[in-house]
C-alpha cells in the first residue's frame, strides 16, 4: 500500500446511492468538480423495500429524470390500499405537481440511474474505493479524504467539502464525530422477499397486533413482499428461520395476502434487517457535511427513506449555492421536514396502537407527506431550483489549465484504472 498525493476537487461525496449520487448530480450541474466514491460495486442492491413517495417522483421528476424512471422495469403504482385487521381502505393517486405515479424500482437500477446521470452532469464516480480517513487543518476543518482503492493504494485528495452519504454507520460522521441531536425509542425488524405474479397492483399495506405486512410490486412481474416485526419477535425466533418466520408473521398479519404468496413463486432468497432507532444528526460542520441515512434515520416502516434522501440532497446543495459558510441551514430547513415524520414513524414502529390510534397516525403521516411536498414545489416557484441559482464557483475559485487543481485533475487521470470506474 502506498500513499500518494491525489487532485482537489470542490466536493467528495461519499456514497454513491440515492443521497450521495443525488448530491454528485446536483453539485456538478452547479458547475462545481466533483469526486463521488463508494465502496461497493457498481449496479448492486441494498437492503430496501423500494417503494418511491410522491416527494421523492417529484424529485426525480424536477431533476429531468422522470422519462428515465420510468423506462426501469417497475410498474407504475396509482393507489395504495391499507389493511387495518379485515377493513381495506383504498386511496388514489392525485396527481399532483407533476406526479401521476409511483414506482418502485430495484435499487440496483434506481442507485445506478442516479450515477449515470451525475456522470453525465460530470461528476467523476468511482466505485470499489473507500474512505479510510480524513485530513484535517489544525483547526479540524476538513480538507479532503484519504482514499483506499480495491487494489490498496491510498490516495489524499483535497477538496472544500466532503459530503457523507455513506449510510446509517457513517463513517464520516464518525470521523467528525457529528453528535447525535435526537434519538427515537422504537425500531422495528424487517423481513422480505420478491415473488412473481402475485397479480397485485398498487401498495398494499397490512397492520395486526405486534405486525405488519406489505406488497409493493417492482421489477418485471415481481413483488416485493415484507414482513415487519418487533424485536422481540425477530430476535427471538424468526431471525432464527426467515422462511418459517417470514411465513408465520404473514400469516398472521395479512392471511389474503399470505394466500397468494404460499402459491407463488419466491425468486430470491429471504433477506432481514435487524432493525435500527431512528436519530437525527448533526449534519454541517467546517468542510463536512452529512445527507441521507448518514445524517438522518427512521424506521423504514414509513418506506420514506429514498424520499427523504432526493429531497435533502437538494436542500444540501442549495443551501451549498446560496452561501457556503451558512451551511447549518441546510440542516434547519431539512429538520423542520423531518421531526415531524421522524415522530409519527417512531409512533408507528412502536406497535402500541389499536386501529383509531393507527389511522391517526396515517392521517397525520399523510398531512407531513403533503407539506413537505408543498414545501419543495415551492421551490420552482420562487425560481430558486439548481439550474437557476447563480451558478458561480461558491466553494472554490475557477482554476485555469495550468492551476495546481487542473494539474491534479490530470493527475488523477492517469490514475490505475482500479481508481477509475
Ligand atoms: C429493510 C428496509 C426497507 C426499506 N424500504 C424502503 C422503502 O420502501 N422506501 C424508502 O424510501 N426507503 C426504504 N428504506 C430506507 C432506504 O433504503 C434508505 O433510507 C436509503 O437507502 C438511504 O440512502 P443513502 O444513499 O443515504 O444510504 P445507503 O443506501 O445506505 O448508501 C450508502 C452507500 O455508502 C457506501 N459507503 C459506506 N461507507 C463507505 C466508505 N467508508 N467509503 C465509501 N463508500 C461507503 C455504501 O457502500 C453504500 O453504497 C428501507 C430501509 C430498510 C433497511
Amino acid at each position: 500500500m502506498h500513499t500518494s498525493t491525489r487532485p482537489y476537487y470542490d466536493a467528495i461525496v461519499v456514497g454513491a446511492r440515492c443521497a450521495g449520487a443525488a448530491t454528485a448530480l446536483l453539485l456538478a450541474r452547479a458547475g462545481l468538480h466533483v469526486l463521488n466514491i463508494d465502496r461497493s460495486a457498481p449496479g448492486t442492491d441494498t437492503l430496501s423495500t423500494h417503494a418511491i413517495m410522491r416527494a421523492g417522483v417529484m424529485q426525480l421528476n424536477r431533476w429531468g429524470l422522470g422519462a428515465a424512471l420510468e423506462s426501469l422495469e417497475a410498474p407504475p403504482i396509482t393507489s395504495s390500499t391499507f389493511y387495518y385487521g379485515a377493513e381495506a381502505v383504498e386511496v388514489s393517486l392525485k396527481p399532483k405537481h407533476g406526479v401521476a405515479a409511483l414506482y418502485a424500482p430495484r435499487r440496483r437500477d434506481l442507485d445506478a440511474l442516479l450515477v449515470r446521470a451525475a456522470r453525465t452532469a460530470g461528476a467523476h464516480v468511482r466505485h470499489r474505493v473507500s474512505l479510510v480517513g480524513l485530513l484535517r487543518a489544525p483547526d479540524g476543518r476538513v480538507l479532503g479524504a484519504r482514499l483506499r482503492a480495491d487494489d490498496g493504494t491510498v490516495h489524499e485528495v483535497r477538496s472544500a467539502l466532503v459530503v457523507g452519504a455513506d449510510g446509517t454507520s457513517s463513517k464520516v460522521a464518525r470521523l467528525v464525530q457529528a453528535p447525535l441531536v435526537r434519538t427515537t425509542h422504537h425500531a422495528g425488524c424487517t423481513i422480505y422477499g420478491y415473488f412473481e405474479s402475485l397479480g397485485l397492483q398498487g401498495y398494499h399495506w397490512h397492520f395486526a397486533d405486534g405486525a405488519t405486512a406489505g406488497a409493493i410490486p417492482t421489477n418485471g412481474n415481481a413483488a416485493c413482499v415484507f414482513v415487519g416485526l418487533t424485536p422481540a419477535d425477530f430476535y427471538g425466533h424468526a431471525s432464527r428461520n426467515l422462511d418459517q418466520g417470514f411465513e408465520q408473521a404473514l400469516a398472521r398479519s395479512a392471511p389474503d395476502l399470505w394466500r397468494r404468496v404460499r402459491h407463488a413463486r419466491r425468486v430470491e432468497p429471504y433477506r432481514a434487517f435487524g432493525g435500527h432507532g431512528g436519530f437525527i444528526r448533526k449534519s454541517t460542520g467546517p468542510g463536512w457535511a452529512l445527507v441521507g441515512d448518514a445524517s438522518y434515520f427512521k424506521d423504514p416502516g414509513t418506506a420514506h427513506g429514498i424520499s427523504d434522501a432526493l429531497r435533502d440532497a437538494e436542500i444540501l446543495v442549495r443551501a451549498l449555492l446560496r452561501d457556503p459558510t451558512e451551511l447549518r441551514r441546510y440542516q434547519s430547513e431539512r429538520d423542520a421536514l423531518c421531526q415531524p415524520l421522524l415522530d409519527v414513524t417512531d409512533a408507528i414502529a412502536s406497535f402500541a396502537w389499536d386501529y383509531t390510534e393507527l389511522k391517526a397516525m396515517h392521517r397525520k403521516l399523510s398531512q407531513e407527506m403533503n407539506r413537505e411536498t408543498e414545501h419543495m414545489a415551492a421551490w420552482d416557484e420562487a425560481g430558486a431550483r439548481p439550474s437557476t441559482v447563480s451558478w458561480h464557483r461558491p466553494l472554490a475559485k475557477r482554476a485555469g489549465p495550468d492551476s495546481p487543481r487542473n494539474q491534479n485533475v490530470a493527475a488523477l487521470e492517469a490514475a490505475p484504472s482500479s481508481v477509475r470506474t
